[in-house]
């Protein structure tokens, strides 16, 4: 099983497309579902609970998150002194990579750090000087010894290109990724859709931007011999390839939830609060007993359920956007679809000449990249 650890609930970053929809959005509360909104701000129960439930899994994962999981060192300290998991993973905005010393840093084995393309629209979603700072630091980690797979983790909303921004993160001089995971910013808040233009440039810049996408990606495993792991595109070809039926492929529900930082388990790291779906608390659940919960209509209704998975369990649950605004998100999903089964017969081509192996389409499932964006 995989544990998102939820260290803090505080940022030290105020972004476009959560702060400031938090803002906007002040005002909406969750009527329909009993949230508490007085977590603690930090993880407050005794760590080496959490390294009993975890020895209770023998293949269990622990990804610290947050907020920003980098503003409690200590405590990551703390639980991987403790906790033997098969392996520790972190998602963060990358500003205080430098503040872990080498010998943690060195034993993730994975890292997702938030960028969003180059450093003009990183600075413009995230803040003045970010990019140049999480750049700097991702650097510094990979002289430092850090050898496990890093993947630049992009929000995509209206001003990103996708094409451009993607090419730019796996082509760059500076620090080029060869891992790309990108999640759109779409069905999380209440108010946003009817002000954003996000149906317009779904249809007219993101998607064709993913088929570009697609080309490219398989132009280049025919240049070199290689897969770049562009999770959404990765991932739909694993499948399409293995002739798979996908669950929702983050996980959220049934193989990947959440610890809060009062210790109660909850599906996924964005239902936090949502008491009606507390699943127990660390002190005494079992990490493999954990009630299995899954998204309902419209996606269970939906003909492309198999290789979607649902997209978002919590999406799907709260559904903050109408039905009308989310089918817009679903296009985009038989867009990345259909942009990956047109560059199959390629796929299968280069596997048949022996330039490029199926294997080279398997990942580590679950390690944060919804693969569905
Ligand atoms: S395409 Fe939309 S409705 Fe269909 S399974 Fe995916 S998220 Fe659900
Ligand atoms: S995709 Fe949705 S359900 Fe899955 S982890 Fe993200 S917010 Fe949670």
């Amino acid at each position: 099983m995989f544990f998102h650890v939820l260290l803090t609930t505080e940022c030290n970053l105020e972004c476009r497309y959560c702060f400031g929809e938090t803002l906007e959005d002040f005002d909406e509360d969750f009527a329909d579902f009993d949230v508490d909104y007085a977590l603690p701000r930090k993880a407050n129960y005794d760590f080496s609970l959490l390294a009993e439930f975890c020895r209770r899994d023998p293949a269990c994962v622990l990804t610290f998150y947050g907020g920003e999981p980098l503003l409690c060192t200590e405590a990551i300290k703390q639980i991987m002194d403790l906790a033997k998991p098969r392996h520790f993973m972190i998602q963060t905005n990358g500003l205080l990579l430098d503040r872990l010393e080498p010998e943690y840093v060195n034993r993730f084995h994975t890292i997702l750090v938030s960028l969003d393309g180059d450093e003009a629209l990183t600075d413009f979603y995230r803040g003045k000087g970010i990019f140049r700072k999480v750049v700097d630091n991702v650097k510094l980690i990979v002289q430092n010894g850090f050898r496990g797979e890093l993947i630049a983790r992009m929000t995509v909303m209206e001003q990103t290109d996708i094409h451009k921004q993607v090419t730019w993160l796996v082509g760059n001089s500076e620090f080029a990724f060869s891992s790309v995971h990108w999640q759109l910013n779409a069905g999380f808040w209440a108010n946003d859709y009817a002000r954003r233009g996000f149906r317009c440039w779904s249809e007219t810049s993101y998607v064709p931007g993913v088929e570009r996408l697609a080309r490219f990606w398989v132009d280049r495993m025919e240049a070199k011999r290689a897969v770049l792991r562009l999770y959404p595109l990765l991932g739909v070809a694993n499948s399409l390839l293995s002739n798979e039926d996908a669950k929702l492929r983050c996980g959220g529900g049934w193989i990947n939830y959440a610890i809060q930082t009062d210790g109660y388990v909850i599906p996924c790291p964005t239902m936090w609060g949502m008491k009606n779906y507390y699943l127990g608390h660390i002190a005494q659940a079992n990490p493999l007993k954990l009630k299995k919960i899954f998204v309902g209509a419209p996606c269970t209704e939906c003909d492309s359920l198999n290789v979607c998975g649902g997209r978002c369990l919590y999406a799907n649950i709260v559904k903050r956007w109408s039905s009308e605004a989310y089918a817009t998100v679903c296009s985009t999903v038989r867009g990345l679809v259909n942009a990956v089964e047109a560059e199959l017969p390629r796929i299968k081509q280069l596997i048949t000449n022996g330039e490029v192996s199926q294997k080279d389409f398997e990942f580590m499932e679950y390690n944060g990249c919804e693969i569905i964006p």
